[in-house]
């Protein structure tokens, strides 16, 4: 029978996913929500004038700036990271303005995309799919640009198509050293409580973020987190625009003007319990570091694989690879029945490849969110016994997991 949950999470119409024990999210999106979280949800509804609703959105406007490491204002969106993508565009360009998006991966080709839907113009860099955007090549561009056509450099910190990170500070240092004045627009979707994040020190005019990946909530809000070069440029640009619009959420405080309509009430109570966990777990800083860890044990894992298997980290140098996700490729070797086994059969759900054909095949395991050390195993375990039971090649993944996360544990004294 299909469709029945229960403590066990979702159970696969098949009907072979075993009904006991815990469903493992370890997609790069939607991740684990804690419990904690999930219970906010369950409060009955509450009029969002009412004093005790309005205080519970000002503590979270209080906080939200420091959430990305120092935003002069942050636009809250009740959409998916779509929906701050095409705000960030909207509110910082003219219409036919010139925008550099580099050719990064699946979820930059949708950003510019959608930026040439909009009637803008996309310059590009070459394809890179196995490696990050390269500041160099950013400022050689810039440099080329006399003109200064181009108004933004569109960057997507932690590309979840090919497990990459882009080194945020040396981007801002490649604009400021050939003095473009173009702003510096990030992608954070998927860094966002993964990857230190610093607005301030990193001269990051726009950083666009969602709440169902490192943050730990389910889909369904964005941010657009602003510095002030970037809210001056919202104020003369002439693209028309008006529920995605920044400016009328500042006008005044109240906040169903500050969502641009009807709060998401449950969403409120359930950033609100988000931010505790995040405060508990010691920071987005701490958390960058346990998620460092985790990844470390990841690709050790997919390392053992590869000894007597196709098994292939995509990104090849460990100081480019994010700490959010790993994607594995698997060379002629067709990943899909093992991504389907493992759900189905063993309970654990990985993200399919996305680079296409011509790039192999692969999958993408998660490393994001509300997980710990045997979360992480169970993870790994289960793709390994699917890899077993498929009789896919692969060496041992799992004692190197074991062992690098032993090496790099925590002193509790400390
Ligand atoms: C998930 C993701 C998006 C898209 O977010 P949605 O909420 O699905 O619209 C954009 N960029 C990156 C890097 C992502 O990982």
């Amino acid at each position: 029978m299909k469709s029945a949950t229960g403590a066990g999470g979702l159970r696969s119409a098949a009907g072979l996913r075993s009904a006991s024990g815990r469903y493992f999210v370890h997609n790069p999106g939607p991740t684990n929500i804690p419990d904690r979280v999930l219970e906010a949800f369950r409060r009955p509804a509450i009029d969002f004038s009412d004093p005790e609703f309005v205080s519970l959105v000002e503590s979270i406007w209080a906080e939200l700036p420091e959430l990305f490491g120092g935003a002069d204002k942050v636009v809250v969106l009740t959409m998916v990271g779509h929906g701050a993508w095409e705000s960030s565009l909207v509110n910082t360009l003219d219409p036919g303005d010139a925008v550099l998006i580099p050719d990064c991966g699946l979820f930059g080709r949708r950003w510019a995309s959608m930026a040439r839907d909009l009637g803008y113009e996309v310059i590009t860099t070459e394809t890179h799919f196995r490696r990050p955007t390269d500041p160099n090549e950013i400022a050689d561009i810039l440099a080329a640009d006399t003109t200064r056509r181009i108004r933004n450099v569109c960057i997507v910190h932690t590309e979840t198509s090919t497990g990459a990170v882009t080194d945020l500070a040396a981007m801002r240092s490649a604009i400021d050293a050939v003095g473009h004045p173009a702003l510096l627009v990030v992608d954070a979707v998927c860094s966002l409580g993964v990857e230190p994040l610093r607005m301030r020190d990193w001269g990051i005019d726009v950083l666009v973020a969602t709440s169902q990946k490192g943050l730990m909530l389910p889909p369904g809000l964005s941010f657009c987190a602003l510095r002030e070069p970037a809210l001056q440029r919202s104020r003369s640009a002439s693209t028309p625009r008006h529920h995605l619009a920044w400016q009328p959420r500042f006008e005044d405080d109240h906040v169903y003007k500050r969502f641009g309509g009807t709060p998401p009430i449950q969403h409120m109570f359930a950033l609100r319990a988000v931010l505790d966990v995040i405060a508990e777990l010691g920071g987005v800083d701490a958390m960058a570091a346990r998620h460092r860890r985790w990844a470390a044990a990841v690709h050790a894992a997919v390392d053992g694989w590869g000894t007597d298997g196709p098994w292939q980290i995509n990104i090849a140098n460990p100081e480019h690879r994010t700490s959010a996700i790993t994607c594995v490729r698997s060379g002629e070797l067709q990943a899909g029945p093992l991504v389907t086994a493992a759900r189905d059969r063993f309970n654990v759900s990985v993200g399919s490849w996305m680079l296409g054909a011509h790039e192999g095949d692969g999958f993408r395991i998660g490393h994001l969110g509300d997980l710990n050390e045997p979360m992480l195993l169970g993870a790994l375990g289960g793709l390994e016994t699917a890899m077993t039971v498929l009789g896919m090649p692969h060496g041992d993944g799992l004692p190197a997991a074991v062992a690098s996360l032993a090496a790099t544990a925590p002193d509790p004294a400390t």
